[in-house]
């Protein structure tokens, strides 16, 4: 097929609900991509986060390969050396006490366990979110996800939700009653607009509920697996939650959610309440061990420390010059550029020349390149956005000129 059938089959044939952009791309390699043309992009997107070691990182080959002749699925009412393995590596790194883990194939998926498990664990049904947070889009995480947009055409969703004012650990206090199972929380919020909770923030809401006898849950779906220069985001201000989700880049770019718990919360989860079809299978294990191994031995945390500084330092020089720039967010590679407009222009500006970008929200430019991003490769990412940002500003200043 060539570039205009690719995208008319999909286009016809596939559900329409992803905000497409008009691009075909055939290959990778480390933090670029490349589209059906040949021409070569850089990737601050990464999928969403989920291309954290880059794309076709050799050890995720060289695994895939090796055990696409050993065993590919197998159901976890099997034992598995791939699968024992993984887990084994997983605990060794998740933060203290969480050490028992379900193992799902997304996102939502990771979300949906820990639903479950709060309740179970707990006998309560009520779960407190905040404004702004994203959890996902099947009907649980979905009634936790805030945007109406994303909620309103679906309802009813799952009782007993509520959403509160996030960053202030009294709106949690106040939202607390006999009936909630769990606090849930995005350390960073990456969808809400790449939010940096104030110092104390997670602290706070993790002694309100150790207090109130409630579980606290992390979202870091987004947020783990070294992008913010910490293995796990919780740990740049040494909050431990009781149940932690898991997903995009843990099995190098392979489908995986997980959940971790403390061993007597997920104990409470007994045969056949809980499972899926696809749980832990080889495949994703075989690559999941690499992408941790990876992760540990490249020091890809600590370089996502270096290099998301440098990256942010550069970032606050073009919000000095960029009158559109009203603030640059972020830990490590985990970014945000707010403007004072819609995004939409700079991210397609951006695009024609040769960098991928996603939203955070409509007045949000989300950076989420792989761990792996050279400075060299975050010098041309500057110099584009320096160009598109003063072209953008440009043609701003101009329309406003006509329409007066
Ligand atoms: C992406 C994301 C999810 C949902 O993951 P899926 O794999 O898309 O289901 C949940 N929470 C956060 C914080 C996310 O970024």
């Amino acid at each position: 097929m060539n570039e205009k059938e690719i995208m008319n089959t999909e286009s016809s044939l596939l559900a329409n609900v992803f905000s497409k952009k008009p691009l075909v791309f055939t290959h990778g390699s480390g933090a670029l991509l490349w589209d059906i043309n040949g021409k070569e992009y850089i990737d601050c997107a990464s999928s969403y986060g989920v291309a954290a070691l880059g794309h076709c990182h050799p050890k995720i080959v060289a695994a895939l390969k090796a055990q696409t002749e050993q065993l590919i699925t197998l159901h976890s009412c099997y034992y598995n050396d791939k699968r024992a393995e993984f887990i084994q590596k997983l605990v060794n790194i998740t933060p203290k006490g969480l050490s028992k883990a379900f193992l799902s194939n997304s996102g939502a998926e990771s979300i949906e366990c820990a639903i479950k498990l709060a309740r179970k664990a707990t006998g309560r049904t009520e779960i407190i979110a905040v404004m702004g947070a994203y959890h996902g889009k099947t009907l649980g995480a979905l009634s936790l996800t805030w945007d109406k947009k994303y909620r309103e055409p679906f309802t009813p969703l799952i009782p007993d939700i509520k959403h509160v004012a996030p960053d202030n650990p009294d709106k949690i206090r106040d939202a607390i009653t006999d009936k909630t199972a769990a606090v849930i929380i995005e350390p960073i919020r990456g969808e809400g607009g790449i939010r940096v909770p104030p110092n104390n923030y997670l602290q706070q809401v993790r002694e309100i509920c150790t207090e109130k006898n409630v579980l606290l849950i992390f979202d870091e779906v987004q947020t783990s697996f070294g992008r913010t220069g910490k293995l796990f985001c919780c740990q740049n201000w040494n909050v431990t939650p009781d149940i932690i989700c898991l997903a995009k880049p843990f099995a190098g770019g392979l489908p995986i959610g997980i959940t971790v718990a403390r061993e007597d919360i997920m104990s409470t989860l007994k045969v056949g309440e809980h499972s899926t079809t696809f749980s832990g299978s080889p495949l994703v294990c075989a690559a999941g061990c690499a992408a941790l191994d990876t992760l540990i031995e490249e020091n890809l945390a600590d370089n996502a420390a270096v290099n998301g500084k440098y990256f942010k330092t550069q970032l606050d020089m073009l919000a000095s010059k960029h009158k559109i720039v009203k603030e640059v967010r972020g830990i490590g590679l985990m970014l945000g550029i707010e403007l004072r407009y819609d995004v939409y222009g700079v991210i397609m500006k951006a695009q024609n020349k040769g960098v991928l970008l996603i939203d955070a929200g409509k007045t949000v430019i989300r950076i989420l390149p792989p761990l792996i991003i050279s400075q060299t490769q975050i010098d041309t990412v500057i110099n584009v956005l320096d160009e598109v940002l003063g072209e953008e500003e440009n043609e701003r200043a101009s329309s406003s000129t006509i329409s007066n």
